[in-house]
């Protein structure tokens, strides 16, 4: 069966957010999106201001912890990254776990490395409508990129991949 590939772009948006930076986490959160067949299509470090996290965090800004989940989210680079795969959305959910780290399940990112409602670590899309507004606000077009990961064929199915 000739392969498009057309299932499995669905994209997602992760933040490796300041307390991973600090932590030294950057290559344990990209070892665990990669080990479990991810494919990475945008990375960039970026400096985030009040501006763009109020965008991002709208749901969030007129609660009383935004303040501080603003200056936490300030207080050095975050890494951004976009992920394709098929479901990626949620499967990267699983991966990274509730967002109170302390009660995050063993084996999730938030769980196995953070306490904290807050400095949890990473970012992760919570739904296709999230994702489809999140990866742009912080990839332009040109900065995601399209290549064949040759592994591919070992983690889907040939039905998958052109689902
Ligand atoms: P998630 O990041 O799991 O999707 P939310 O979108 O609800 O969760 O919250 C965004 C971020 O804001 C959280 O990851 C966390 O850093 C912070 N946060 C959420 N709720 C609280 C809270 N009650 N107190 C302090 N910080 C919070």
């Amino acid at each position: 069966m000739p392969m498009n590939f057309a299932g499995i772009r669905e994209k997602t948006l992760v933040l490796i957010k300041p307390d991973g930076i600090q932590r030294g986490l950057i290559g344990e959160v990209f070892k665990r999106f990669e080990q479990k067949g991810l494919k990475v299509v945008g990375v960039k470090m970026m400096t985030l201001d009040e501006a763009k996290l109020r965008e991002h965090y709208a749901h969030l800004a007129e609660k009383p912890f935004f303040p501080g989940v603003s200056q936490f989210m300030q207080k050095s680079p975050v890494v951004a990254v976009c992920l394709e795969g098929l479901e990626v959305i949620a499967a990267v959910r699983k991966i990274v776990g509730i967002t109170k780290a302390r009660e995050a399940e063993a084996g999730s990112i938030r769980g196995d490395f953070a306490m904290s409602l807050t400095c949890n670590v990473v970012h992760a899309s919570d739904s296709v409508e999230t994702a489809m507004k999140e990866v742009p606000r912080f990839f332009k077009e040109d900065e995601i990129h399209d290549y064949l990961k040759s592994e591919y064929e070992n983690v889907y199915l040939a039905e998958e991949l052109n689902a």
